[in-house]
């Protein structure tokens, strides 16, 4: 089992905090219930990648992160988790954390409780049989919320709802130079919105990602930013 070190030393570095800082991502969001969208610690940065695991870019985003002892949070979408179990005991045996993305990447919007709830529990499911371990937090597909959501996720015993305050746009195959520009305004504290897989295509390509992740890791890592997962974060919040 390979563990990445970051993962162990991001306790102890991240010392500031580890709470979180909950509200809204837009006008009248309240209404949806609170929402994870920053780390309330200026010195940690948590990035997080959606849709995947993708045989075609998640293996070449795991080498980056531990090439770099970066430790990060993947939201994986279930059916794909049930195409490629192993892609997913890999991310989490490399210290990574996984979150739920729902089975079918469907937007939650105007979904009924039930459904919305199936949804979770067959992602937690297809995760559970991967990896052995149960994803605390879930990020809805578009990041579109339903007032339904929040008590769903509650009521299933989850950490919670993870959005994000930087997102990269890079859902779109594209050069990788814009993303490198919409990543340049990220900082400590932030959570960053990447993608390593598409949920339209089982293996969509993402090198704009890759070039990316390359181009700001290195310097991320110079500017003295250090890097939390998820779950890790949540644990220091229990501890403190
Ligand atoms: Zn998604």
């Amino acid at each position: 089992m390979t563990m990445n070190p970051a993962w162990f030393a991001a306790g102890g570095v991240c010392a500031a905090g580890g709470l979180f800082a909950w509200g809204a991502v837009a006008a009248g969001s309240q209404l949806f219930g609170r929402t994870l969208r920053r780390i309330d610690d200026a010195s940690c940065m948590a990035i997080t990648f959606d849709d995947g695991p993708n045989p075609t870019v998640t293996p070449r985003v795991l080498e980056l992160l531990d090439r770099h002892n970066v430790t990060a949070t993947f939201f994986l979408i279930g059916q794909r988790v049930r195409a490629f179990p192993g892609l997913a005991r890999e991310i989490v045996e490399r210290g990574h954390a996984i979150g739920n993305h729902t089975e079918t990447h469907p937007s939650l919007t105007f979904l009924s409780s039930s459904r919305i709830a199936d949804e979770l529990d067959r992602c937690d499911e297809a995760i559970v049989i991967a990896t052995g371990k149960s994803p605390r937090w879930m990020r809805p597909p578009f990041g579109y919320r339903s007032p339904l959501l929040d008590g769903i996720v509650r009521r299933r015993g989850g950490a919670g709802v993870a959005m994000w305050n930087v997102a990269a746009r890079d859902w779109r195959t594209q050069s990788p130079d814009p993303v490198i520009q919409r990543l340049r305004r990220a900082r400590g504290g932030d959570i960053v919105l990447l993608h390593d897989g598409d949920h339209r295509v089982l293996e969509g390509k993402r090198g704009h990602v890759l070039a990316a992740l390359e181009y700001w890791l290195p310097r991320w890592r110079d500017a003295g930013i250090q890097f939390v997962n998820l779950d890790e974060s949540q644990l220091k919040t229990q501890a403190g």
